[in-house]
């Protein structure tokens, strides 16, 4: 394999890449006003959506299945929330923003005063034009959330009369749903995609992870209806924490053929792409996405893999320790719009979504054709100006010339069966497609061979 089979030559990506942004942030559009919890319509309605898309299945699992040390929860859904004040006006709704309402609010109408409707109504007094975002899935309650102003505001003009709250919610046994999509690989081996969809209007942390997410299966599905791909691919669009740990809970066969994985979220704001090393730290994935970022000639971060963060810390719990690391720009928490009615279709740009989509559309490309070889002539240099490989003329060369020539001579180097192309690539200090091109020039000419063996 010389070429990349999941982007697009040079000289169109330009023009691809704007085309699939520009897509994906319509997707997210379209997306951002759908109200999303853990479970419940909003969940079902946003994989609809992608289903027009790719052929991904729509899993249900029933409230009240043990899924290890967890139970589904019931399933909650809203039909309308909202706060009048003692002159009937709607201050706080629902059908404004999902925000509005914390995640899985109990049903509740009653009036009350503003002192005990207070302990039920969330600001962030530091940014008070912001609706903060606010859930409760395991413990029962409820609440509303809001901006800081309007508070202050309810505050002032507060003359002692009752509030009426309205929640007319369901929390009833129902489903907890997820969409996966699998498209089969030539090999057993399989790389998972995962991310979450049970965020309601929050572009960044959720939105971008889905659109990119979504655009990738897209392509990989195109590529493997030409010719099959060398891995499975497995997209997971599921609620965080809970959909992981359900989809766990009945795939430890698919699990343990999970050979890379990697977590999507966060990937339309301008910030670096940053990656978070599996639990492994030094898997093939981690070593893969070190490589292109550092190639890229992009800023970048890496750090370590930490227990906490989104679903790579189920998937690299102890018992299932996959190779799934996550690749985001900037990370959940780390930038102020993060879990607030700031982080808006604004804030997540095409160019960004396209940066990442690209990002994630190498990262596949290289472990697609990551592979060992064996060079056949391994007893002293093999002559490569006889076999068209090395310019006949020295000097005159174009400035791309030696490096094609070192990288022939690095991959024939360490063709041993024991290092693969990213090795070769790492060691060698050259970006993965030279090294990727050089093996592709040498097997044509009959100097290589495929390793049997599976890559270190
Ligand atoms: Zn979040």
């Amino acid at each position: 394999m010389v070429e990349s089979r999941l982007l697009p030559p040079d000289g169109e990506l330009a023009v691809w890449l704007e085309r699939e942004g520009r897509e994906m942030h319509e997707l997210a559009e379209r997306l951002y006003p759908i109200p999303r919890s853990i479970t419940g319509e909003g969940v079902r309605e946003t994989l609809g959506i992608l289903r027009e898309s790719v052929p991904l299945q729509v899993r249900e699992v029933p409230s009240g299945t043990p899924v290890f040390d967890w139970t589904v929860p019931k399933e909650w859904n809203v039909r309308e929330a909202w706060i009048r004040d003692p002159e009937g006006r709607t201050v706080v709704d629902f059908a404004d923003h999902s925000l509005h309402l914390v995640g899985y609010s109990v049903p509740v109408h009653e009036r009350l005063p503003l002192a005990r409707l207070r302990e039920h109504l969330h600001t962030l007094p530091d940014h008070p034009d912001l609706i903060p975002y606010r859930t409760s899935y395991y413990a029962e309650t409820w609440g509303f959330c809001l901006p800081h102003r309007v508070l202050e505001r309810l505050e002032r003009d507060d003359r002692g009369g009752e509030y009426e709250v309205r929640i007319d919610a369901t929390l009833e046994d129902g489903s907890l749903t997820y969409g996966e999509l699998e498209l089969p690989g030539e090999t057993e081996r399989e790389v998972l995609v995962s991310c979450h969809v049970c965020h309601p209007a929050l572009a960044n942390d959720n939105l971008s992870g889905i659109a990119v997410t979504l655009h990738l299966a897209k392509r990989l599905l195109a590529a493997s209806r030409e010719a099959p791909l060398r891995h499975g691919y497995r997209f997971l669009w599921l609620p965080g924490t809970i959909g992981a740990i359900a989809w766990l809970a009945r795939n430890r066969e698919a699990a343990a053929r999970v050979a890379h994985g990697l977590v999507a979220a966060n990937l339309g704001d301008p910030g670096p792409l940053y990656y978070k090393r599996s639990r492994r730290g030094d898997a093939e994935i981690d070593r893969a996405v070190e490589h292109l970022l550092r190639a890229s000639g992009e800023p970048f971060e890496v750090e370590d893999f930490v227990p906490y963060g989104y679903d790579e810390r189920q998937y690299g719990s102890p018992g299932f320790d996959l190779a799934v690391g996550s690749l985001t720009r900037t990370p959940w928490g780390r930038y102020p719009e993060y879990h607030t009615s700031a982080d808006d279709l604004d804030f997540i740009r095409p160019e960004n979504l396209a940066g990442s989509l690209a990002a994630y559309l190498r990262v596949m490309d290289l472990l697609e054709s990551n592979r060992s070889y064996r060079n056949l002539h391994p007893y002293g240099e093999p002559q490569l100006g006889r076999r068209g490989l090395y310019p006949a003329l020295g000097g005159g060369s174009t400035e791309e010339a030696p490096r094609r020539q070192l990288a022939l001579l690095w991959v024939l180097n360490q063709s041993d069966g024991r290092h693969d192309l990213l090795a070769i690539a790492e060691r060698s200090g050259l970006p993965f497609a030279a090294v990727r091109e050089a093996a592709g020039a040498l097997l044509a000419a009959g100097l290589l061979a495929e390793s049997d063996e599976e890559a270190p």
